[in-house]
């Protein structure tokens, strides 16, 4: 975790002791307005160490940060997890390596990755992709993920895939 500040340490301590607190709670125990308090989820649900929930945040399933298919770093903004029948989980770095690592695993459950826009977890069955768009922030040729069809057509024209 770099650049965090105390507030923010404070936040994420409290959403791991507490597995979820609503946007009230947190402003009481942190004594601070429910703009600040809105700003601060803001931030760290967009660095992937909370979950926004309905009026509040929710603990971050901390899984291996490492990806299952090729061992790099995974990333917040391009997650994707698999789920097996046995519970277990795994992330992987990208849609590109989740697929993979999904064609090469019998027990699934359930795979979810990110909207690449909104940074909210869709189910894999439910998601539309753009192929070898030009933003490639990980595994080539890059696989992003999207809630819609209309975003994910967008972004495979504005960004030029070939
Ligand atoms: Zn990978
Ligand atoms: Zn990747």
């Amino acid at each position: 975790m770099k650049n965090l500040s105390p507030r923010q340490r404070e936040i994420i301590k409290l959403v791991q002791e507490k597995k979820d607190i609503s946007i009230e709670d947190l402003r009481l125990a942190l004594q601070i307005s429910q703009a600040t308090a809105y700003r601060e989820i803001q931030e760290l649900s967009q660095m992937g160490l909370v979950a926004k929930i309905p009026g509040g945040i929710s603990q971050v399933e901390t899984t291996s940060t490492r990806c299952v298919q090729c061992r790099g770093e995974t990333n917040a903004r391009t997650t994707f997890i698999i789920e097996q029948t046995d519970g277990k989980k795994l992330s992987a770095c990208c849609s590109h390596c989740g697929m993979m690592a999904l064609a090469n695993n019998s027990n699934v459950s359930t795979a979810m990755t990110v909207d690449f826009i909104y940074g909210k977890m869709l189910n894999v069955s439910q998601a539309w992709y753009a192929l070898n768009s030009s933003v490639t922030l990980c595994c080539s040729p890059s696989i992003l993920s999207f809630s819609n069809r209309e975003d994910a057509t967008r972004f495979t024209l504005g960004f030029g895939a070939r």
